[in-house]
């Protein structure tokens, strides 16, 4: 099966649609939250507008393809940070043509996620070069089930896959750009890279930030949200006032704004494992509305306050 298909294959939907009526057997999650948000985030990029935002020092922003994309547009190159999902390639093409008539060179990968990777297939195809976290390479090539999804991303083609592959840190010099990736360890998967851009001061932080909503935590895949708390500390420190910090999901914005994500975090985490060592189930951690101040800012996008929780939950 073509990880890059244009459409979710029905036998997926059928296998989500499978998993989601056991979810709603549960009594915690009411019939209403149980579509995959893999189907809706897919169904959205079918038709979503791509838009171009110019940040800092040839960095630009292209939103409405899942995952925020970056570009970087050279003298005689471009660098591309995530590519999106394939069905989006009819927008995403020519909004990364609009930042410069040089072809693209490199492709980083921020995570596995088919919302940020889906599209290497036809940036590769054009002749760049994937490159990201060796643990992003394994789960292409292998495919991973995520349960919380309802859903089995299966292996990417053969010759859709990173060819260059980071540990801990890689820097690379790039058409006068000193781009630096980094990794911390498991915080939203076990798969994350930040890339910075040292001269024009703009970090891609991937799903590591979802501004203005509840992340999702890929618990099955390494993630948890102390990893998360953990990388979201670690790219602060690695941030300035001034920096642009790009997040995987949600508007750009800066520092400040990354530090009170982080402090939503934290709380949630802290009610959460109260409740938890207090012997209460996950039924009860929900009913008690550990998330209540939080949730008219971050609990109306994909992952609603009762996922959230149970994210949470089973990482604490
Ligand atoms: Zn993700």
């Amino acid at each position: 099966m073509d990880f890059d298909s244009a459409v979710i294959p029905a036998v997926q939907r059928a296998a989500a649609a499978a998993v989601f009526v056991f979810a709603a057997a549960t009594p915690f999650i009411a019939a209403a939250e149980v579509v995959s948000p893999v189907l809706l985030i897919n169904d959205d990029a079918a038709t979503a507008k791509v838009t171009v935002q110019k940040l800092r020092g040839n960095v630009s922003v292209l939103m409405g393809s899942g995952g925020n994309i970056a570009v970087y547009t050279g003298p005689t190159a471009k660098l591309m940070v995530d590519a999106g999902i394939a069905v989006s390639r009819p927008r995403v093409e020519p909004a990364v043509d609009s930042t410069g008539a040089v072809p693209v060179k490199f492709l980083i990968n921020t995570h596995y996620h088919w919302d940020h990777t889906d599209g290497n297939a036809w940036v590769l195809q054009k002749g760049a070069t994937i490159i990201a976290h060796e643990n992003t390479l394994k789960r292409l090539t292998s495919g991973t089930r995520v349960i919380e999804w309802g859903f089995f991303f299966p292996a990417s083609p053969p010759d859709a896959l990173p060819t260059i592959v980071v540990g801990k840190e890689k820097t690379m010099e790039f058409e006068g750009e000193t781009i630096v990736m980094k990794h911390y360890g498991a915080g939203h998967t076990d798969t994350d890279l930040s890339v910075y851009f040292k001269n024009a001061d703009v970090l891609h932080v991937g799903d590591i930030w979802w501004n203005g909503h509840y992340p999702f935590l890929d618990n099955g895949s390494g993630g948890s949200i102390d990893g998360l708390i953990h990388w979201v500390n670690e790219c602060i420190k690695a941030s300035g006032p001034n920096t642009i910090i790009i997040p995987g999901h949600g508007d750009v914005s800066d520092r400040a704004g990354f530090t009170e994500f982080r402090d939503m975090l934290v709380a949630i985490r802290n009610n959460v494992a109260k409740l938890k060592r207090g012997g209460k189930t996950l039924a009860e951690t929900v009913a008690a509305k550990p998330t209540a101040a939080f949730d008219k800012k971050y609990g109306d996008f994909l992952i609603s306050p009762a996922f959230f929780i149970q994210l949470v939950y089973m990482g604490v």
